[in-house]
Formats: C-alpha cells, sequence, structure tokens
C-alpha cells in the first residue's frame, strides 16, 4: 500500500508545522491594517516563536515620512525584515529610512539584518544587551526555525536614542525610554496621530511574557504610559487597542502572575503544580496564558524559593 504525504498528515503522523512550512515555502507575508494618517500596523501571530509561524509574532508599526519609512520593530530574521521593508516601500512609496528597535527579544530585534546598521536605532540599554545576549538568541532562533532565518547574523544598532521630542522626514514623534519588559524598553507616540507604540511593555488579549521582567520597574513603565494621552496604541504582541485597556489588562496579569508565584511558594507548590494554577476568568482572552504563565514560573519561582522558603 502506498501512502503518500497526504495520508500520512490524515493519520496525524506529521506534524501540522510540516504541513504548513510546506504550504508556505518559507514566505513571509506580513499584512498591514492601516490604522491613522501614513501610519500602519503590522500583527504578528498571537502565539509562541515556532517554526508554524516563522518566529513573526511581534508587532510592528510602520510611518510614512519625507525621508522614507520608520519600521517600530524590524521582526525576526533577515526575511521577515526585508518583508517588512517591501510593505513599507509597498505602503509609503519610499524605503525604510529609519529602523527602531523596541527591545532586544528575538522577535523584535532580530530582522535588523536586513537593513543597513546607520539606520537602526534603540536605547543605549537594549544595544547593551544585544550584545550581552544576542549571540545566544540567535543560536535558539536558529534551532527553532531553521531554513527561515537564513542570512540573519545580529546587528547591534549605531543610532542611540534618548527619550524626548525628535522628528524624522518632517514627522514628529515622541520617544520614551523605558524599561520592566527588558532592561531597555522603547515607546514612542507618533504625534500626527496620537497613536503609542509601546513594544513588548503593553500585551493586548495575549498574555505578557517575562523572561527578562523586572516587575516594578516594568509597572512604573506602564503608569508612564498610563499618563500620555493617545488615541490608540500598538502593543508588542495583540490587536489595536482603541479602548485603552491594554495597559490595565498588562499589568492585571503582571500583578496576578506575581501573587499566585508567591502564593505557591508560600503554599509548597512544586513547578510543575504552580504552572497548572488555575488562571482566572477575567484572563479567558489572553491568547497564550498557559504557556506565558508556566515560562513565569520557570523565571521567577527559583528566586521566589529562595526568598520565601525557610532556610534548613
Ligand atoms: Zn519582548
Amino acid at each position: 500500500m502506498k501512502i503518500d504525504r497526504r495520508g500520512l498528515l490524515l493519520a496525524g503522523l506529521l506534524a501540522p508545522a510540516a504541513a504548513f512550512a510546506e504550504q508556505f515555502a518559507g514566505k513571509y507575508q506580513p499584512q498591514a491594517q492601516p490604522i491613522g494618517e501614513g501610519i500602519w500596523m503590522v500583527r504578528g501571530a498571537d502565539e509562541a516563536i515556532g517554526f508554524a509561524n516563522g518566529g513573526a509574532i511581534a508587532n510592528s508599526a510602520i510611518i510614512a515620512t519625507d525621508a522614507g519609512a520608520v519600521l517600530f520593530d524590524p521582526g525576526v530574521s533577515r526575511e521577515h525584515g526585508l518583508a517588512l521593508g517591501a510593505l513599507a516601500q509597498r505602503l509609503t512609496g519610499k524605503p525604510v529610512g529609519r529602523v527602531y528597535i523596541s527591545h532586544l527579544h528575538p522577535d523584535h530585534a532580530m530582522g535588523a539584518a536586513a537593513f543597513d546598521p546607520a539606520i537602526i536605532h534603540a536605547l543605549p540599554a537594549t544595544r547593551a544587551e544585544l550584545e550581552r545576549d544576542g549571540e545566544g538568541f540567535s543560536d535558539a532562533m536558529y534551532r527553532l526555525l531553521a531554513d527561515w532565518m537564513k542570512g540573519t547574523a545580529v546587528v547591534l544598532p549605531q543610532g542611540d536614542l534618548a527619550g524626548g521630542s525628535t522628528q524624522f522626514g518632517g514627522r514628529p514623534f515622541r520617544l520614551l525610554a523605558l524599561k520592566g519588559h527588558s532592561g531597555g524598553d522603547l515607546a514612542m507616540i507618533d504625534e500626527r496621530t496620537a497613536t503609542l507604540v509601546t513594544g513588548d511593555l503593553v500585551f493586548h488579549d495575549r498574555a505578557p511574557s517575562t523572561p527578562h521582567a523586572s516587575l516594578p520597574d516594568w509597572r512604573a513603565s506602564l503608569g508612564v504610559l498610563a499618563g500620555l494621552p493617545h488615541k490608540v496604541l500598538v502593543p508588542g504582541h495583540g490587536p489595536l487597542d482603541r479602548d485603552g485597556s491594554a495597559i490595565a489588562q498588562t499589568r492585571d496579569w503582571l500583578d496576578w502572575v506575581e501573587q499566585s508565584l508567591h502564593k505557591a511558594v508560600v503554599d509548597g507548590l512544586d513547578m510543575s503544580e504552580a504552572g497548572d494554577l488555575p488562571i482566572p476568568a477575567r484572563f479567558a482572552a489572553l491568547k497564550a496564558a498557559r504557556y506565558e504563565l508556566q515560562r513565569s514560573v520557570s523565571h521567577f519561582y527559583p528566586r521566589l524559593e529562595a526568598e520565601l522558603l525557610p532556610k534548613l
């Protein structure tokens, strides 16, 4: 009997990821959503990084200016950055003239490989973290994403950013030098449209990830963002926030995770039990909630145990 690929798939013997890769032949196909005059949001998949999505899980923003498009977060790989750059050129009629990297995480940063380092700008803290962790992230991404990563090298930003008002190509922006999701988190307001672009300081209907988080710093940064008048918010992951709820939702999740893990340690739960804690119904809309809770357990639990458990 001949068993073809389709037969194997139907029998559940091939992973769906393999089917996806074959179907899409490894091409990134970012889609833009217009959100204001000369500004577009590009949505990532609300999933963990995996071969099936090519690592294209982070949101980006594209903004038209007289000096070329601004690309806020260039994606996960060289091919992803090239696809976002081509999309920006189609939308704005100009090539990308400025790339901002919000923070060190590979889903936001490694697509910088598609661009001239001279146009890549980030906070000094982000460049330092990329110097520290970039090669390790690169190894991890090549293992996970294989061919999607071809030609991707770690590119360090050459432009140092500071917070404050600025402009590029005649378009005014306000840059915010924050931290807490990582050691350096850039957010930005497009003044012309009052759009707040937050990187991973804000997640929306997608559970926040915490591998480099400092929760007190993150809360302080959320407080800053909440105090900035804006019409819409482009989060690092998840859909556009039009009603101002995403900042509070991010804070609520972080508070819940911290309190729950603190209690779990005091109650004597082990890490796998803590990762299985029930997730409250108010977080039912958050994608990847169980996954991120379990990641947060692995990041935070050893330190919490060291702090909270009696020394025997
Ligand atoms: Zn991140």
